[in-house]
């Protein structure tokens, strides 16, 4: 994966960092071409396709991941606001999509 893909993921404003208030609570979100993709920078861990098959067997982070951690050094983030009541309802969606996206192969 090229640095200058990683590059214009960060630059388009592809990575959301989703705040719930008032806990602080966070989660990041890569907006790719047909999905969006939760990616956790901290567990390293994503949604994606590319971490399922290539990152959990021991292959290198897929570009969410070092996207997410690029515009987090480099605080190039959007940060989206939410109330901590969608908290829960927010990961139901994001298991869902997950779900169906690793489920389609
Ligand atoms: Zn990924």
């Amino acid at each position: 994966m090229s640095e200058s893909r990683i590059d214009s993921i960060v630059a388009s404003g592809s990575v959301k960092k989703m705040l719930f208030m008032p806990s602080g609570k966070s989660l990041w979100i890569v907006v790719g071409k047909d999905n969006e993709y939760w990616t956790d920078p901290d567990l390293g861990f994503c949604t994606c396709k590319d971490f399922y098959f290539t990152t959990l067997s021991g292959g290198s982070d897929c570009y969410h991941l070092k996207s997410v951690k690029k515009a987090a050094e480099e605080n190039r983030f959007m940060t989206i606001r939410f109330d901590d009541s969608e908290y829960v309802q927010f990961l139901q969606a994001l298991a869902d999509d997950s779900a169906s996206l690793l489920g389609s192969s």
